[in-house]
């Protein structure tokens, strides 16, 4: 049992398939998130990117790439991007919740 994520649900696989512009994050639980990269980039949770919205805002940015992926704790994941910005920190339970696969519901613009 993980303190840290009250879902008990973490990444086991983390792949960045350039070709495709998708992030797929294989889950302790069997299930596969396949994000495409202008998706991720705008749910960015950071301060800067969010400004002072109530709630988490889409921001429907287009022709991100990703540059690299670090790990958080135990308990989320930081994008870098190639544009240089990388202070949005995804924790675990938001990304699976932003699942864009049809049993999730598709992409969310909205929470
Ligand atoms: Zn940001
Ligand atoms: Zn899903």
């Amino acid at each position: 049992m993980s303190e840290m994520t009250p879902t008990g649900l973490e990444p086991v696989e983390v792949r960045h398939h350039r070709s495709r512009r998708v992030l797929a994050i294989d889950w302790s639980d069997g299930h596969r998130s396949e994000f495409a990269l202008d998706y991720l980039r705008s749910w960015c949770p950071c301060a800067g990117c969010q400004g002072h919205a109530p709630v988490p805002r889409y921001l429907d940015l287009v022709g991100q790439s990703l540059a690299g992926i670090e790990s958080v704790g135990n308990y989320a994941l930081m994008f870098r991007w190639s544009d240089g910005h990388d202070t949005g920190i995804w924790a675990y339970p938001r990304l699976r919740e932003l699942c864009p696969c049809e049993a999730c519901g598709g992409e969310k613009r909205e929470l």
